[in-house]
């Protein structure tokens, strides 16, 4: 049953005469509905809708307007095949999505997105107030403001062909007085793709002297995973955020020696006796695509959270006051859209930890 007043993405009190419905698709011989995942539909009030449409219509490279943060970018890629991402360009590996906005009067506008625009799309019009109405800097918030580690003096390399993803780091670097140099740096951040360029840069001698990262999209999970055994200390994901990329440079500078990499989600194993703090722990839905569903919380996670794969399931820990932690596991779960199941675990909780305070 759907409560007929209000507009959720808003969440004012008014009619939502608008539908935007998200039907999955998948990849079998040609796109076919998504037999382990449902159609869903969101009520937009008439403002919401064609904020949307527009934040969609940017990201297309289509409208005027500045980008939210976060946002997906085509970053120049022109669309040239029918089944390219509509909104990044991308081309979906297995699994995407009709979206389609449906006006009052039965009007329908349709893009076809990939999973990371899908559940990007989706999450907005769940609930937009995080977003709405902020500055486009503080989508990273309201984790509060954005920490600039001191990592003046650093030199990085960015490998980066994605002109968005390089923008970012260019901008985000400056904005911290490290300089980005053309030869060998102390950190080097590589893109992963589909033609093995990540893992490639790291042999070839494009490392960090003291640490690399790796930026990584959807399709290239092959890479990502070559990428972390040839050495790099951590990934993020394209689109990229400051806050992100801060992070994940501050990640590269501490010494190695973690517990190795799941190769399936690419994520860090975890270790129960070091964690110390609540976690939001996602079990993956049967059939789902383990990287997909690890990829999409890296991606939407901010820069500080860990994100980690702990005895089948993904943890994550978000650096936020434990009276938030429902918030962001409510919001981390719409965004994932069926992908998996999400709950709030206490630190004596956790997956392993039993042993280990049962033997202290
Ligand atoms: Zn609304
Ligand atoms: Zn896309």
């Amino acid at each position: 049953m759907e409560m007929e007043t209000g507009c959720p993405c808003c969440g004012r009190p008014v009619a939502a005469p608008w539908k935007l419905t998200i039907q999955p698709l998948r990849l079998y011989r040609e796109w076919r509905p998504d037999g382990q995942r449902h159609a869903a539909e969101h009520r937009l009030c008439d403002a919401c809708s064609e904020w949307l449409g527009g934040l969609v219509a940017i990201a297309c490279g289509e409208g005027a307007g500045t980008a939210v943060f976060g946002s997906p970018n085509g970053g120049g890629r022109r669309a040239v095949f029918d089944d390219q991402c509509q909104v990044c360009r991308e081309m979906p590996a297995d699994r995407a999505a009709r979206i389609a906005w449906v006006s009052p009067g039965g009007a329908t506008l349709g893009v076809f997105a990939c999973a990371g625009c899908e559940a990007w799309i989706a999450s907005l019009a769940a609930d937009g107030r995080t977003v709405r109405g902020v500055a486009d800097r503080e989508v990273d918030g309201p984790y509060g403001t954005w920490p600039h580690p001191n990592l003046r003096g650093i030199r990085v390399r960015l490998a980066v062909e994605d002109s968005a993803a390089r923008a970012v780091a260019l901008e985000t670097c400056e904005r911290m007085a490290v300089a980005v140099v053309r030869e060998q740096a102390d950190i080097a951040v590589v893109e992963a793709t589909a033609r093995g360029s990540a893992a490639r840069a790291l042999r070839t001698g494009i490392q960090g002297g003291r640490g690399s990262v790796v930026l990584a999209g959807l399709r290239a999970r092959k890479d990502l995973a070559a990428a972390l055994q040839a050495g790099a200390r951590c990934w993020m994901t394209v689109p990229l955020t400051p806050q992100q990329l801060t992070a994940a440079l501050v990640a590269a500078l501490r010494p190695a020696g973690r517990s190795g990499w799941e190769p399936e989600t690419c994520l860090p194993i975890a270790d129960p006796a070091t964690m110390d703090r609540p976690v939001v722990l996602f079990t993956p839905a049967a059939g789902a695509d383990r990287f997909e569903v690890a990829w999409l919380l890296r991606r939407f996670a901010r820069g500080y959270d860990t994100v980690e794969w702990l005895d089948g399931r993904i943890a994550v820990t978000p650096r936020v006051h434990a009276d938030q932690l429902p918030q962001v596991a409510a919001r981390l779960r719409l965004l994932l859209e069926g992908r998996a199941t999400a709950e709030v675990v206490g630190v004596r909780a956790l997956p392993g930890r039993g042993r280990f305070e049962a033997a202290g």
